[in-house]
């Protein structure tokens, strides 16, 4: 007998919450909804029951059936976008369905995003063109298989309703995970409105469920502090060691639990440029990929200026806490970036011979553009003499085989076997990225043909991306002249 619906162990604490925090508000049912893929091995570990129709899940992941036990609403928050403030943001075409508790006692949102106006849509539609939908499940799950916090990508549909943007384009509902939804300007919302009473709330909450081990501190607020900033900080370091361009990192955009979050205009860089910029809305470069580390601590310093009161009630005393946690900020990331790129060429960052040595690098690899991913991942291949495939990206020969020579020199003081050296190196050098130029073939595909295919194979090829794998070599190689992306957009 085929079960009449999914099942989830939900419990929605949010939703308990005031109700200055969110708007309960049901997804608005799409036309025709049809299942583009669900991630069965996420929805398995979240404990989600009966999953075998597809018609169902299609139903259940385009918010036309809610499940029992779902309580849905949009969140609100504010946030500051490229710098400016905007007091009234929110889920605008998201809503929460609710959240879960798995097996292991661990808590996650479940949100459906395009599933209609909230009273926070302002001018929007409350709904998400396919592309976007493709766009985020791809790369929050390939982030994942690369070993980044994220949000994950639980299902995909398509809605059989058309959107309006400046064309007209097929619709989709994504569902994402996500540890929680609260972000950087959830605090700001509050803060805005000099609303004490419910940051205090919100502050106690997210302790509570993210941070609970600040419980014991002295101050437990500075203490949440600092393990957000010690959470931001790693993410940052993971980004950059992957090229990864987050694009737009509003403080809106910035979760509170660590995890990157909201997919638009995102990117991955093929030609090391550290000031490179994809997104189409990021006009003067404000979250070009070198300028990460130093705009998480301003989007840090923007959620630490909302606790100023809880931290200590003296004025004084509490600046003076926040500047140490910023000044400690910039220590950590330095740090997180310089332990992961000294580690993508096997050797270690306490030493200052080999954080000498990784510099020379990036300068040569700065003048010379080459391929960032292949750059590194092919540097492992000459430890097993295979110089040609990490000699290639370069175009002066001589300067790179300096470098080489000295970094072999390097390698053999080492006490480490060079085979664990390689595997090391092979576990932090992905093969496999999503690069922008795939991301798009698969999202034309989808859109002009309704072909969702390689969207499929190349999602499957990115849950093992520092494993060789038999598949077209496509998969791994930058593109061609014609095939480069020069510019993402937020496409909502
Ligand atoms: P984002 O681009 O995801 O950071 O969104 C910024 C803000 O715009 C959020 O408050 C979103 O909810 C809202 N928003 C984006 N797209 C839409 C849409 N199609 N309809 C309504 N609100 C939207
Ligand atoms: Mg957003």
């Amino acid at each position: 007998m085929t079960p009449n619906q999914i099942t989830f162990n939900f419990d929605n604490s949010y939703s308990r919450l005031p109700d200055i925090f969110y708007e309960n508000v049901n997804p608005q049912p799409v036309k025709q909804p049809q299942l583009i893929t669900f991630n069965q091995a996420l929805g398995h570990s979240l404990g989600i029951q009966n999953l075998e129709s597809n018609e169902l899940l299609a139903e259940t992941f385009s918010g036309n059936f809610i499940p029992n036990g779902s309580s849905p609403i949009a969140l609100a928050y504010a946030g500051h976008q490229f710098g400016h403030f905007v007091n009234q943001l929110g889920d605008g075409r998201a809503v929460l369905l609710g959240e879960v508790i798995n097996g292991q006692n661990e808590r996650f949102d479940i949100q459906l995003k395009g599933s209609g106006k909230t009273k926070f849509s302002r001018q929007g539609d409350g709904r998400s063109a396919l592309g976007p939908v493709i766009r985020e499940y791809i790369l929050s799950e390939a982030m994942h298989a690369l070993n980044v916090p994220t949000t994950r990508a639980l299902a995909a549909v398509t809605s059989g309703e058309d959107v309006y943007r400046e064309t007209s384009l097929p619709g989709g509902v994504f569902t994402r995970v996500a540890k929680s939804h609260i972000r950087i300007g959830t605090f700001e919302y509050f803060m805005a409105q000099n609303d004490h009473q419910n940051l205090k709330i919100l502050a106690d909450y997210v302790i509570e469920r993210l941070f609970p081990e600040a419980l014991d501190a002295d101050n437990p607020y500075l203490e949440m502090l600092y393990s957000f900033s010690e959470k931001q900080s790693k993410l940052i370091g993971k980004w950059m060691g992957i090229g990864f361009i987050h694009g737009v990192m509003n403080t809106d955009n910035t979760s509170v639990a660590g995890e990157t979050i909201d997919y638009g205009p995102c990117a991955f860089m093929d030609e090391y440029n550290p000031q490179s910029v994809f997104s189409s809305i990021d006009h003067h470069g404000r979250y070009a990929f070198a300028n990460q580390p130093q705009i998480a601590q301003w989007n840090l310093a923007c959620l630490a200026s909302c606790l100023l009161s809880l931290v200590d009630k003296n004025e004084t005393n509490a600046k003076e806490k926040i500047n140490d946690l910023l000044t400690d900020f910039s220590t950590k990331v330095n740090k997180a970036i310089s332990k992961t790129m000294v580690r993508k060429i096997g050797l270690n960052h306490k030493n200052k011979k080999h954080t000498e040595h990784l510099k020379k690098l990036l300068k040569i690899m700065h003048e010379e553009k080459p391929d960032y991913t292949l750059s590194f991942r092919h540097l492992s291949d000459v430890i097993n003499n295979e110089e040609e495939a990490f000699k290639s990206q370069f175009a002066n020969k001589d300067l790179i085989s300096d470098w080489l020579n000295a970094w072999k020199t390097l390698l053999n003081k080492e006490t480490n076997k060079t085979d664990e050296i390689y595997n090391s190196m092979n576990s932090v050098n992905p093969l496999y990225i999503p690069r922008n130029h795939l991301v798009e073939r698969a999202i034309k595909l989808a859109i002009e043909d309704n072909d969702f295919s390689y969207m499929l194979e190349l999602s499957e090829v990115l849950e093992n991306p520092f494993i060789k794998q038999d598949v077209d070599a496509d998969f791994s190689l930058p593109p061609k002249e014609d095939e480069k992306v020069h510019q993402t957009f937020c496409g909502t």
